[in-house]
């Protein structure tokens, strides 16, 4: 296996992984509604490593931060996290979809420049931090890919086909799934270096299907986020498409954010996110999912396979 780039350093085989959780997240200009209190970083800090502490009594050796460049990344805290737990964090470089604004910098910037970007942080480290990505970040709104998307994308491809690194995935309500496939592997990446993620917020089991058989990683990554789908519906899903011979395609986790910056999009005062989805967190997979999919027949291999293997597989080139 060839080595992984985590924030503190190559790895060769992350063992138990969480492929899809957030340490931070700021949307674009969150910094600019100055009547918010502002990031306490070092209080933040120890409710996060408070946070991945319990991921160990469930034996996660690795957790995978595919926040984009522009969401607020901060792989120094990331890199902190790490240090801290002794967990593995691997951060990401991209940037996200359209709705959420062009950065102006990046409006009339070309794809090979773009993509240079990227090669440049995944060899060299995230400006002078030294610290690498060890996955591209890419992100399409719904229903249609933007001539800017197109662009993000195209540029993420070449940088992942250049440095063989691989490639996860925002998708927008289940859509686009297949143009994201078309693109990266157009630029000569695998379909073994590419996770559809989001891919379990929808009951269209032919759309998961029809993903799988292109031979990329399915994301059920949003266990606990019930607004699109429930949890009943994703362990279904997940259940029939292991039936149907695609375990060694799936990954599991739950797009937690452990901290916000600024306000939570749609979110009014007063109201907590814990109320409105009590099940989000980090650890919910382990002491909810798991027990409810072995009901359903899935054994300690299945998982041993969805959260080692598939992870371990999917990062080597
Ligand atoms: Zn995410």
């Amino acid at each position: 296996m060839s080595s992984i780039n985590s924030v503190l350093g190559t790895i060769e085989n992350p063992g138990k992984t969480l492929i899809h959780e957030h340490i931070l997240v700021g949307f674009p200009g969150w910094f600019l509604d100055t009547r918010q209190p502002g990031f306490k970083r070092d209080e933040a800090l120890i409710r996060v490593c408070a946070a991945f502490e319990e991921l160990k009594e469930h034996g996660v050796e690795t957790v995978v931060d595919p926040c984009p460049n522009d969401l607020g990344r901060d792989v120094e805290f990331i890199a902190e996290v790490s240090s801290r737990t002794g967990i593995n964090l691997i951060c990401a470089t991209g940037f996200y979809y359209e709705k959420a604004g062009i950065p102006y910098t990046l409006r009339y910037k070309e794809v090979d420049e773009i993509a240079d970007i990227f090669i440049n942080e995944i060899e060299n480290g995230v400006g002078s931090t030294g610290i690498k990505p060890g996955l591209l970040k890419i992100a399409t709104g719904e229903g249609v890919v933007s001539e800017y998307e197109r662009k993000i994308l195209t540029a993420a491809a070449k940088a992942a086909a250049a440095t063989e690194i691989p490639v996860l995935s925002h998708t927008e309500k289940c859509s686009c799934g297949h143009d994201q496939i078309d693109i990266v592997t157009g630029e000569g990446v695998a379909p073994g270096h590419l996770l559809v993620g989001h891919s379990d917020g929808t009951d269209d089991l032919d759309y998961q299907r029809s993903l799988a058989e292109r031979g990329v990683y399915v994301g059920f990554d949003r266990f606990g986020l019930e607004g699109q789908v429930t949890d009943e519906i994703r362990i279904q899903n997940l259940k029939q498409l292991v039936d149907l011979g695609y375990r060694q395609q799936i990954m599991m986790s739950h797009d937690y954010v452990n901290c916000w910056l600024g306000t939570v999009p749609g979110m009014s005062a007063g109201m907590s996110l814990s109320d409105v989805l009590p099940n989000w967190n980090m650890t919910h997979i382990f002491e909810r999912i798991i027990p409810a999919l072995k009901l359903e027949g899935m054994t300690d291999d299945d998982f041993d396979v969805i959260l080692k293997d598939n992870p371990a597989r999917f990062f080597s080139s």
